[in-house]
């Protein structure tokens, strides 16, 4: 790839502060929770559970973009106010997915990080709307999208005005069909190479099986990735959507465990 179609992502790299914790190359950032907001009770339990643990980033869709439309769509607006009154009593960092253009104004007033999905990663008006907020972006790799389309969609965020940009690699579409996606590892060296973006892994959307989770996880960590986005929850069997790929609370620490090995090799804290 030709560097010079990238104006943004070179030099040292990019260090994201947020609430008095950092998500970067030296640091390695772990974002736990359930895949979607299903009431506050729940929601609470989890983020509390995962401070128990140390982990100060915890996630949860509002609105979901589900494959069939006869599956649970979300909270919206409800789901929005539970994530923020958890973030306030927790004092922990919230993760969510925005879907829309028009959701962009209201939802950074509830969610510290936004996520752009697989389904709207060349969503460009979507990317442009969140070069105008300060919120921090998570973009994630479209599924049949290369590594420099990737990077040009955080170009488009970069470029409108938000240098905040976290890029997770979540699977693509191969001709494999036992897992529901193919992490694709060597994306994480790559990135680092070509761009000066943190990139973290989310190994439950790539592989869509639980027992797997640990595996692909600390394969992405001695890849060298900067973080890690996991679904989790404390009754995984019970939660309304992607139950077959959410981690318990004890799989999570057995995770938490085997990456501070891992992260030696990196001088990551
Ligand atoms: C998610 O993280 O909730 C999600 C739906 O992921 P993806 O867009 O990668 O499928
Ligand atoms: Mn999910």
């Amino acid at each position: 790839m030709k560097e010079s179609i990238l104006k943004h992502q070179s030099g040292e790299p990019l260090e994201i502060c947020i609430k008095g914790q950092k998500i970067g190359r030296s640091h390695f950032t772990m974002i736990a929770g359930p895949c979607t907001i299903e009431n506050y009770e729940d929601l609470h339990t989890v983020a509390v559970e995962l401070k128990k643990m140390g982990i100060h980033f915890f996630r949860g869709g509002a609105y979901k973009m589900r494959t069939s439309p006869y599956n649970f769509q979300g909270l919206g607006k409800t789901g929005l106010e539970y994530i923020k009154k958890v973030a306030d009593e927790t004092g922990m960092i919230s993760v969510s997915e925005v879907v829309s253009v028009e959701d962009v104004e209201m939802i950074k007033e509830y969610v510290d990080i936004l996520q752009v999905g697989t389904r709207n990663m060349s969503n460009y008006r979507l990317l442009l709307k969140l070069g105008k907020v300060k919120n921090p972006v998570i973009i994630k790799r479209g599924f049949s999208s290369t590594i420099e389309e990737w990077l040009l969609a955080a170009e488009h965020v970069i470029e409108a005005g938000n240098p905040n940009v976290i890029l997770c690699e979540r699977g693509i579409r191969t001709y494999e069909t036992y897992t529901r996606y193919t992490l694709d590892i060597s994306a994480v060296p790559a990135i680092k190479e070509l761009s000066n973006l943190p990139i973290i892994v989310d190994p439950s959307h790539s592989s869509g099986r639980r027992e797997m989770i640990k595996s692909l996880s600390w394969a992405a960590v001695a890849a060298g990735a900067d973080g890690l986005l996991i679904e989790t929850h404390f009754s995984p069997d019970n939660t309304v959507c992607d139950s077959k790929q959410t981690i318990d609370l004890e799989i999570l620490k057995d995770i938490i465990k085997g990456n501070n090995k891992l992260l030696n090799l990196w001088n990551k804290n």
